[in-house]
């Protein structure tokens, strides 16, 4: 794809940027390496795409949805020169928020994994005329034929495996547990709904490497190798340097680590690429703007673009497992779902050798002040997960401790195929006392079952049990 002439923009920035002085000489200096090819080292390059990826998010922060004409032509070119400079050539433009809002991906297209089940369409569903036994049987139909197949490698096995004889068990799918690990309850954002946001009273914890390493091996004591690395968005503690260092302490002592942090620019995803991250979770919370804006009032989580761009870039920079989802008790639940799931196909069309996972966390408790914008019961809670197992028939469908453990175990045999097992969600949650942990976790849990309970009512359910990412 041709680059147009960064310099037709020139007079439009000097009109309306006020850091036009700093952009300017941007623009010069990336010319000869946009243009001619010209060389430069590889931390000249990073540095200088970077520039041009946060001077792009600042312009769409400011203007958002009300661009006009010349600022979209003028935010595709910066997009496009980013990746040039980082990669050596151009590729289409980013557009999810074309994506999810006007049709891009067309309900047809929602409709594509119900085609493969008895139920008309998507609206089916989510429709509370339809019996949600029904649903829920043709969702365990469709994960079993996507999931069946038990670990390949038989050291993956248990004893508990060999103790049943297959026919003894239900016929049901792999399900891979994992644990999140907290490193850090800073944040500078402002979310109504997170015990973390910046002014709440909390008791503030920020783990060194040292004291993650000790954190992962009780972990590992109880079972765990897939850990997701989970921190609040404090840039000058939980800076790409100290994720990284992390991640490759993790990797190096046998861990699979997924990251659930702030937003990254596609130079720190690929550094932690590098380090050897499996996946990157991050959700949108709500798709409707205007919501998005009221319950995240301050901080930089206020740049919705910079959020909604952020799995596209983590999959640009080599990320191989993308976690998506919504956060239920913001929005209305069937718009979101709808747009989770174009977002979802618009990412497996550009990335299609990506592995796609969903969860949908719903909120049970939230700080003081908090006003629910749209309660969820369970029935609702299924659907939707019905209707992403529908529409992504091989995606991991993820379910977190959030929820109470026979809700837990219901969707286990209806669509799940990775859930959170014997969580603490504060850091240093896994070395402290659960008194000491309520003080600085993020939320709740209402699964307070241990890894190995759930473990062994997963197995004598009839699932294989995997604990990494390497054995799908
Ligand atoms: S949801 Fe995330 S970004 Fe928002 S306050 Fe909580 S930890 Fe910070």
């Amino acid at each position: 794809m041709d680059l147009p002439p960064i310099a037709e923009f020139v007079e439009l920035v000097k009109a309306t940027d006020e850091d036009a002085d700093h952009r300017l000489p941007l623009v010069e200096q990336a010319a000869p390496v946009l243009y001619a090819a010209a060389t430069i080292s590889e931390d000249q390059r990073q540095s200088l795409a970077e520039k041009f990826e946060r001077w792009r998010y600042q312009r769409l922060n400011k203007y958002g949805p009300q661009l006009s004409a010349n600022d979209r032509r003028l935010i595709a070119v910066l997009d496009l020169a980013a990746s040039k400079i980082l990669q050596g050539h151009p590729r289409p433009p980013k557009a999810p928020r074309a994506a999810i809002h006007s049709g891009a991906c067309s309900e047809s297209q929602l409709d594509q994994g119900s085609r493969s089940s008895e139920f008309a369409g998507f609206e089916a569903v989510l429709d509370p005329h339809v019996p949600v036994e029904e649903i829920a049987r043709e969702a365990a139909l469709v994960t079993l034929r996507h999931f069946r197949s038990p670990p390949s490698d038989a050291t993956q096995r248990t004893a508990r495996d060999d103790e049943l004889a297959p026919r003894e068990l239900p016929r049901r799918w792999r399900m891979r547990l994992y644990a999140p690990l907290y490193l850090s309850n800073y944040c500078v954002n402002h979310c109504l709904y997170c015990a973390f946001r910046f002014p709440n009273e909390l008791d503030r914890v920020h783990l060194s490497v040292d004291e993650v390493i000790v954190e992962a091996e009780i972990l590992r004591n109880r079972g765990h190798q897939h850990l997701l690395v989970v921190a609040g968005d404090f840039p000058k503690l939980t800076s790409t340097d100290y994720l990284v260092t992390t991640i490759r302490e993790l990797v190096a002592r046998e861990f699979s680590v997924a990251v659930e942090v702030a937003p990254q620019g596609t130079v720190s995803y690929a550094k932690m690429v590098r380090a050897g991250a499996c996946g990157v979770t991050l959700y949108q919370e709500t798709y409707q703007e205007e919501l998005y804006r009221r319950f995240h009032p301050r901080g930089p989580k206020v740049w919705f673009d910079w959020r909604l761009e952020a799995p596209e870039r983590a999959a640009e920079a080599g990320m191989k497992r993308l976690g998506l989802g919504i956060l239920l008790g913001l929005a209305d639940p069937a718009r979101d779902i709808r747009c989770l799931i174009r977002h979802g196909q618009y990412l497996l069309d550009r990335f299609p050798e990506v592995k796609l996972a969903f969860s949908l966390p719903r909120i049970h408790e939230a700080p003081d002040g908090f006003k629910s914008g749209v309660a969820v019961d369970d029935e609702t809670f299924i659907r939707l997960y019905c209707a992403l197992r529908f529409s992504f028939p091989t995606a991991d469908l993820v379910l977190s401790t959030r929820e109470p453990p026979s809700l837990r175990d219901q969707l286990a045999r209806i669509c799940i195929t990775q859930m959170s097992a014997g969580s603490c969600t504060a850091p240093g949650g896994y070395t402290g006392t659960e008194n000491d942990s309520h003080t600085r976790e993020q939320f709740p849990i209402f699964d307070h079952r241990t890894t190995s309970q759930v473990a062994d009512a997963l197995e004598r359910s009839g699932f294989y049990l995997s604990w990494g990412v390497h054995d799908d």
